[in-house]
Order: structure tokens, then C-alpha cells, then sequence
């Protein structure tokens, strides 16, 4: 119940939008995204880091990490992705394992787990901050400087990018000197990712049929979202520096509008592009 909820919630960081598994056909209706709210760079002095390589699912499009709630036969070496219901093998290295022979990821309390991981990540990092701005002023004020206090602790090379939300959700461009443009959307509108990526000129222009008079050369131009730290962190600082509380008025006895569901999905919108 809520207490097992509030437990790991307690344990992990990690909060998610829903906490019960749904069918099908609730998936369909469901308005808020699948999400998870974690708390990056959680300690957990109990859980010592672990200096091998997480085992990735077999499957290309899912890749999820072994983890103790996937289903294993030991017998036959075999574990099921809880993801995508791949079954795979264990890599030769776990040969050994039984019942009572479990590696850590395995184990209960590994619910949380640090790899250790040699030679970096094969793909570059990708922070993009959702940024809430129906709050106080103070808080909102107390939110920007932890922003840009976290900008300074991310590697130099990794990608960032910046969507703020409030009764609208605005994607920010970044990388353009001195002049900040966003691109705005109602979040009563549901857009798949392929509109999205036309609104915000990610996709290449239809191949030219040889038809209607011929047009000076639009070149596609892709918008960049996503930039190395290092290249906009002053950019992007300044521009958290900027941010206002979200304009629209509040009724009198309610919470504000805010569009977190539409904010979710034009962010994961925009990482598939990318
Ligand atoms: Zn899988």
C-alpha cells in the first residue's frame, strides 16, 4: 500500500508518475505520462559501487539493465527482460550463479545500484531540465540558483537543454548569442513526437519533386536544443537567471494550471530526435 510506496520512494529518490501497472486499454486513456522522478547522485552509503558492467537486455530497441525484478531461471541461465519480456542469456562470466550464488544486481537491496563503469559511456550524456515555474518567487529564486550550481558539476562535453513550463510549455532553443528564442506550446494539445519534430524544424524537407517554380535554396537548418555544456553553459545560465513564474492567473482556492503531461511528452519528443 501507500506505505510500501512511501518506502521506496524513501530508499531510491525515485518517484513515478504511476505506481500501479495498467492494462492495454488504461494505457490508451492514461493523460499523464509514464515517468519517473529521480534523484540524481543519491548517496547510498549502505550500497557499495559496483566495478563491472551492468548487463544490458539483448533486445537493440530496449537495452534495459538486470535488475532484481527481472524473472531469472538459473538452471537454464537465463533471465527475462521486465521491460520488453525478452528472454536473455547470461553473459559467460556469470556461470556461476544460483540461488544462492546471486550477483548484486540481483539482490533485493540493489534496488538502487552504481556501476563503476571503465572506459565512460559509449553515448554522450543528455541533461534536459523540465523547469516547473508555477512557484513563489523565493522558491523559484532558491530553483535557478540549484540549476545553475548543477550546470557547473556536469562534464563539459555533456548535452543540455531546457524546457520551462508552466500554463505553456516553452522549448528553449540554445547556442544563439545574445538573443534567447523559445518555441511555445498549448498544453492542452497532445503531439506526437513526428509533429513536434516538424514544429521545431527537426525534420528534413521532403525531397524537392521536380514540380512548382523552383525556390531559392532553403537549406535545412536543425535547430539546435541540445548543446555541450561548454559551449552555452554562460548562455543557458543567463537565461535560467531570467526566468519568470508562470504569468497566467491563479483562481482563487486552486492550484495553477501547469502542463507537466504535455511538458513530459515534447521532451521525450525531442530526445527521440536527437
Ligand atoms: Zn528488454
Amino acid at each position: 500500500g501507500a506505505t510500501y510506496i512511501a518506502q521506496n520512494e524513501e530508499r531510491d529518490g525515485v518517484r513515478f508518475s504511476w505506481k500501479c501497472a495498467v492494462s492495454r486499454l488504461e494505457a490508451t486513456r492514461m493523460v499523464v505520462p509514464v515517468a519517473s522522478l529521480f534523484t540524481p547522485l543519491r548517496e547510498r552509503p549502505d550500497l557499495p559501487p559496483i566495478q563491472y558492467e551492468p548487463v544490458l537486455c539483448s533486445r537493440a530497441t530496449c537495452r534495459a539493465v538486470l535488475n532484481p525484478l527481472c524473472q531469472v531461471d538459473y538452471r537454464a541461465k537465463l533471465w527475462a527482460c521486465n521491460f520488453c519480456y525478452q528472454r536473455n542469456q547470461f553473459p559467460p562470466s556469470y556461470a556461476g550463479i544460483s540461488e544462492v550464488n546471486q550477483p548484486a544486481e540481483l539482490l533485493p537491496q540493489f534496488s538502487t545500484i552504481e556501476y563503476v563503469v571503465h572506459g565512460g559511456p559509449q553515448m554522450p550524456l543528455v541533461f534536459l531540465y523540465l523547469v516547473d515555474t508555477c512557484m513563489e518567487d523565493e522558491d523559484l529564486q532558491a530553483l535557478k540558483e540549484s540549476l545553475q550550481m548543477s550546470l557547473s558539476l556536469l562534464p563539459p562535453t555533456a548535452l543540455v537543454g531546457l524546457i520551462t513550463f508552466g500554463r505553456m510549455v516553452q522549448v528553449h532553443e540554445l547556442g544563439c548569442e545574445g538573443i534567447s528564442k523559445s518555441y511555445v506550446f498549448r498544453g492542452t494539445k497532445d503531439l506526437t513526437a513526428k509533429q513536434l519534430q516538424e514544429m521545431l524544424g527537426l525534420t528534413k524537407p521532403a525531397a524537392n519533386q521536380g514540380r512548382g517554380p523552383h525556390l531559392p535554396s532553403l537549406v535545412f537548418c536543425p535547430v539546435r536544443f541540445l548543446q555541450p555544456v561548454q559551449k552555452i553553459d554562460m548562455n543557458l545560465t543567463d537565461l535560467l537567471g531570467e526566468l519568470q513564474r508562470d504569468p497566467w492567473p491563479v483562481t482563487q482556492g486552486k492550484r495553477p494550471l501547469r502542463s507537466l503531461g504535455a511538458a513530459m511528452s515534447i521532451a521525450v519528443g525531442l530526445l527521440e530526435t536527437n
